[in-house]
């Protein structure tokens, strides 16, 4: 099986479109490329309903949507029988573990995704952003505590672009990494929930997947299952670059990829 569990709901013009015709249109594109099933994931922080916990511009000004009809459009689109899953792409925040759980306990998710976007108040993917102010070994040591966390929290089902702090560049010097990915892998493994494998990072200045071959190495180590993500913002990017993706998660030892149905998981074969 082939799915794409991350991606984005937006108009042919690069607009949020959160409606059941905006569904169709991304089912459309994953019929035509061989994906079986796609999960949407749409930023917590476009959602009114998670304002209270957000304190960066670039989130406020994007938080004026509101949950219920993103909700109501997707699982529309499943009872009409589309290969659609819910989901949501969710930042995690320190210490709010459990107001972010209060919002989302309400609607019928099939999988959550926990992200790291920002550090400290520093962007993660943004200029200038963790690694330029702080160097990159400090950058990425920040960066892998708050991920670990978001691990731990208990709030997600998988982590999405597991390694986004290397988007820019330059990367921690290789020992650092490597002690980074091991630690990384036994908090995943310990919370047992995914990793997400991204071709997002290909379109990204680092133009590599995601996670680094290591990281991934050292989950499926410690049986810690993958989900796999395109991270398209419009349809005509669901699935891209899935050839990759797929031959970098068979190049760590993964035959399988994860479905997820109201968070309950499976595994079905990769492929
Ligand atoms: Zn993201
Ligand atoms: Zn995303």
């Amino acid at each position: 099986m082939i799915v794409d569990y991350h991606m984005h709901l937006q108009d042919p013009d690069e607009q949020i479109d959160h409606t059941v015709e905006a569904v169709e249109r991304y089912v459309e594109k994953a019929v035509e490329r061989g994906i079986d099933e796609i999960g949407f994931t749409e930023h917590y922080y476009y959602f009114e309903q998670s304002r209270a916990l957000w304190d960066q511009q670039f989130m406020l000004d994007r938080c004026v949507y509101d949950l219920d009809p993103y909700v109501a459009a997707v699982v529309e689109a499943k009872d009409r029988g589309l290969p659609v899953k819910l989901g949501l792409e969710v930042d995690y925040v320190p210490g709010r573990e459990r107001e972010t759980a209060d919002v989302l306990a309400p609607y019928p998710w099939d999988f959550l995704l926990g992200s790291v976007h920002y550090v400290d108040g520093f962007p993660v993917d943004q200029e200038p952003g963790l690694v330029e102010k702080l160097g990159a070994n400090e950058g990425w040591r920040r960066y892998f505590v708050w991920l670990r966390n978001a691990a731990r929290s208990g709030l997600f089902d998988s982590l999405s672009h597991p390694d986004l702090v290397k988007h820019h560049g330059p990367s921690a010097d290789a020992e650092v990494a490597g002690w980074l990915h091991e630690e990384t892998a036994d908090a995943i493994e310990a919370a047992g929930i995914c990793v997400e494998v991204s071709s997002a990072g290909l379109h990204k200045p680092v133009g590599e997947l995601y996670p680094d071959p290591l990281l991934l190495e050292a989950c499926r180590a410690r049986g810690v299952p993958i989900t796999l993500a395109s991270d398209a913002h419009v349809p005509q990017n669901v699935g891209r670059d899935f050839d990759r993706a797929i031959a970098h998660a068979r190049a760590a030892g993964y035959e399988t990829v994860t479905i997820f149905e109201g968070r309950a998981r499976r595994q079905e074969a990769l492929g």
